[in-house]
């Protein structure tokens, strides 16, 4: 928020409504927690938008339900110097009405112009290049004002007052290709090359099902699901079925991909989203795309400039370069991006807002945590990594850097790092890592010189989710997901902790089974599926040389990952043999369930899953169909929490890792325990999955990190 007298009108409002807590200043803006009924924080919420004082705007905000802190009554408090001192810097803001307005009324000076921006939006992250946020410190240094927009800049009463990216057609970047002409490309079935807000993205006709296939197999990439940009709501509403919050979020500032039910026959070509339950689709967030949405008015397919996994591309002669190959035809411009910040991903989990990719419209927003932290870099896990920094009461979450298996990725984390460091005039005293001494973000923490606290990537997991839910021990942390190095060297992924006083031992854990293979049992589900059958004493079906692995034990570690249960399971029942990208065997598996409900579950008593496997196997004998099979199964993993749930004597269940991502088993499990009387919490503003590790491992690090080694190993 900017302007005035802002914190006394939340004081007045706050205290009318009758809610307790407190507001504070930080860099960025204001920090509010409000505490009371239901009610009278919704109607703070819409009165705080509706009634702020008139040069006040909300520029961006983030909205988080926290544990219950029994505050007595509202207050004012002083901001302790720390986070006042470090940068202002915002998320770039997709474009407001009035400069929509503007673009596409004939009249206005910027008609059609594709840089319109104003106080109120436009791009901000992604051109700052030093701090503090002015002109020359960003990508526009190079477009001096002519007098029209500096009259603006400098007017009190103007929406452009102090509007650092300010353009007009007269002084500001511009287009190197018509838009006319991309729309005739794309119309063709050919693939457009689109400089955006954060990076270059590949636009394909969504319809047009040779077309995409064509970006597939140009891209490299097999299966993972494209992104989708409609031209308004209305053309989003025609493919999908959206909810309320739904329509919020996509039209939010932020603008983020929003994961949505199709509509069935909804005509959007089959190889956008093959056996995916979900398309992801984005609104226009800058001038530029609501032209081309124009211009081309069907979906379009809308993905990162990249090659597979690669970072996204910013620079332009490196975006020719590497996207040629790719692209038919390129729509770019000369403003330049000061550093990749991909399209964010949300969806609507337990009917609140979960990102599961925070970068463009989030980042560099912090997370608040209760108290002062002393500077620690946490540098992430390796799949969809994040870094982080620990700044008095906030945590600098960087944008998703992405899988560090490329060397381009690797040297992106650096450039993150650095970047990170400078705008904050950040310098780290401690950096945490995970534990596993193979990952990059590890081996990078080692020769870093600065001193090293390896973390456990499952407490970690559960970390962050305490830390952005703001849950104080004691608590439940069920830590979920696809792999983990942990304790005893083993593959952990199904584990479940119980923290006191700051201190995590491990409570419970899935049976382990073994991976015939290692790495290659990951891609290949069968290769799991073998491994509990073989732990189980069942026959084993498939490959003689896997089964010999098994029986010799050669190069078949011991996993305890639900992750890896699912690829199991979802093997054994015929949905999925393949994960092309993490976790699509356990969506496949999710999707399955579809429209069939059932309340019966499979044994998975104290996490063995033997018998589990036993009846899934005698159900696909008898030739039971995929949906029951596939709900008795989530519904068993449900039934374990519960189970551990009651056991524990804690009342708080916290739950995270990548297996969360799962709506049915995270609302599912979420409903029983609350039913129960236990408070759940949840993933909102950081990803469930490894994305959120970076934060876990920055508040352990800096509150100084115990764990009750080795018991029930
Ligand atoms: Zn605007
Ligand atoms: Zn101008
Ligand atoms: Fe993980």
């Amino acid at each position: 928020m900017q302007g005035v007298g802002f914190r006394p009108f939340v004081y007045r409002l706050a205290t009318e409504l009758g809610l307790n807590g407190w507001v504070r200043n930080t860099s960025t803006g204001l920090d509010i927690e409000v505490e009371g009924a239901v009610r009278s924080l919704e109607a703070f919420l819409e009165r705080l938008e509706r009634e702020k004082p008139p040069p006040a705007v909300v520029l961006a905000r983030e909205v988080s339900r926290l544990a219950p802190a029994g505050f007595e009554r509202f207050e004012i408090l002083s901001s302790d110097g720390e986070e006042t001192r470090t940068a202002a810097v915002l998320p770039d803001l997709a474009t407001c009405r009035e400069c929509l307005a503007e673009l596409f009324d004939p009249a206005d000076r910027r008609y059609r112009y594709p840089f319109t921006n104003c106080t109120l939006c436009g791009p901000r992250y992604s051109i700052i290049r030093e701090i503090p946020y002015d002109r020359p410190n960003t990508t526009m240094q190079g477009f001096p004002l002519c007098p029209n927009c500096a009259r603006e800049y400098h007017d009190p009463a103007d929406r452009r007052f102090h509007a650092q990216p300010v353009a007009c057609p007269a002084c500001g970047p511009q287009l190197d290709a018509p838009i006319e002409q991309a729309a005739q490309v794309l119309e063709a079935g050919f693939i457009v090359a689109l400089k955006g807000i954060g990076g270059y993205q590949l636009l394909v006709d969504a319809l047009n099902e040779e077309a995409v296939v064509r970006l597939r197999r140009r891209k490299q990439r097999e299966e993972k699901p494209f992104a989708l940009l409609m031209r308004d709501l209305e053309t989003v509403r025609r493919y999908c079925l959206v909810s309320k919050e739904e329509a919020a979020l996509l039209e939010s500032p932020a603008a983020p991909i929003v994961l949505l039910e199709p509509r069935p026959g909804h005509g959007i070509a089959p190889s956008v989203a093959r056996r995916s339950p979900y398309l992801g689709v984005m609104l226009p967030y800058s001038p530029l795309h609501h032209l081309l949405a124009r211009e081309f008015p069907r979906p379009l397919v809308a993905t990162s400039g990249n090659r597979s996994d690669e970072p996204i591309a910013i620079d332009d002669a490196e975006a020719r370069d590497r996207l040629g190959p790719i692209a038919d035809f390129f729509l770019a411009h000369n403003r330049p991006i000061a550093r990749p910040v991909d399209d964010s991903v949300v969806r609507l989990a337990r009917r609140r807002e979960s990102v599961l990719r925070r970068a463009r419209g989030y980042a560099p927003l912090p997370i608040p945590v209760r108290s002062s932290l002393p500077p620690v870099l946490a540098v992430g896990a390796h799949l969809k990594n994040t870094v982080a920094i620990a700044v008095g009461r906030q945590v600098f979450v960087s944008q998703h850097i992405g899988d560090l298996d490329t060397l381009e990725a690797r040297q992106n984390f650096e450039r993150t790092i650095d970047d990170l460091c400078r705008l904050y005039r950040f310098r780290p005293e401690l950096v945490a890592c995970d534990m596993h001494p193979d990952y990059a973000s590890t081996l990078w923490a080692h020769r870093s010189g600065l001193p090293v606290i390896a973390i456990q990537h499952h407490h970690a997991h559960v970390a962050s989710c305490a830390a952005e839910n703001d849950v104080r021990p004691p608590y439940l942390g069920i830590a979920w997901d696809g792999t983990g190095y942990g304790l005893d060297g083993a593959i952990w992924g199904g584990e479940i902790f119980l923290v006191e006083d700051g201190r995590i031992e491990r409570i419970a854990h899935l049976r382990p089974f073994r991976l015939p293979g290692g790495e290659a049992a990951i891609r290949e589900c069968r290769r799991a599926a073998m491994g509990v059958s073989f732990e189980a004493g069942l026959p084993l079906e498939g490959n003689p040389h896997i089964a010999r692995m098994l029986e010799r034990n050669v190069n078949s570690p011991s996993t305890t990952s639900v992750g890896r249960l699912f690829d199991a399971v979802a093997s054994l029942a015929g949905v999925a043999h393949f994960n092309h990208f993490e976790g699509q065997a356990a969506m496949e598996l999710e999707a399955a369930i579809g429209g069939g409900r059932t309340e019966e579950a499979y044994p998975l008593p104290a996490g063995d899953w033997a018998e589990l496997i036993r009846r899934l196997r005698a159900d696909i004998e008898a030739g039971v169909p995929a949906p029951p099979v596939a709900a008795r199964f989530h519904n068993a993993l449900v039934e374990w929490i519960v189970e551990v749930a009651r056991a524990s004597g804690v009342r708080q269940i916290i739950m995270s890792g990548g297996v969360f991502q799962n709506r049915y088993l995270t609302e599912h499990a979420a409903a029983r325990l609350e039913a129960l009387g236990f408070a759940v919490y949840t993933h909102q503003r950081v990803p469930a999955n490894d994305g959120g590790i970076a934060l876990g491992q920055a508040v352990l690090a800096a509150r100084g990190y115990s764990y009750v080694p080795g018991r029930s190993g």
